[in-house]
């Protein structure tokens, strides 16, 4: 993905971001996007090992703060007072794709 989201939608009663590209809308819960915090503090940069899983995200994690950086990613500051992540386009979509896999994968049982 080239370009950033022509919306987003912090939607604190559901606990999600919406993003919204031309093509695409992606609905992506809280906690699981301070989960899959792809910073060097989250994953270890050697062995490339997630330190902090969504299992670790307190139930009541919310952005303080959504802002671009650049043209080519998110920087979200987290209630945790995490701020360090940066989730770029191409990373966002892939979220959304694991998140539909899983939940497909969840119906479908
Ligand atoms: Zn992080």
């Amino acid at each position: 993905m080239a370009t950033p989201p022509t919306s987003i939608k912090a939607r604190q009663q559901e606990g999600l971001l919406e993003l919204q590209w031309p093509h695409a809308t992606y609905r992506l819960p809280y906690r699981y996007l301070r989960g899959r915090c792809p910073c060097a503090s989250c994953v270890d940069e050697f062995t490339g090992i997630r330190v902090v899983d969504i299992a670790d995200v307190p139930v009541a994690i919310a952005p303080t703060d959504v802002r671009f950086s650049g043209n080519y990613a998110l920087k979200i500051v987290w209630n945790d007072r995490h701020d360090t992540g940066l989730f770029t386009w191409d990373y966002l979509e892939l979220l959304a794709n694991e998140l539909a896999a899983a939940q497909g994968a969840a119906t479908s049982e």
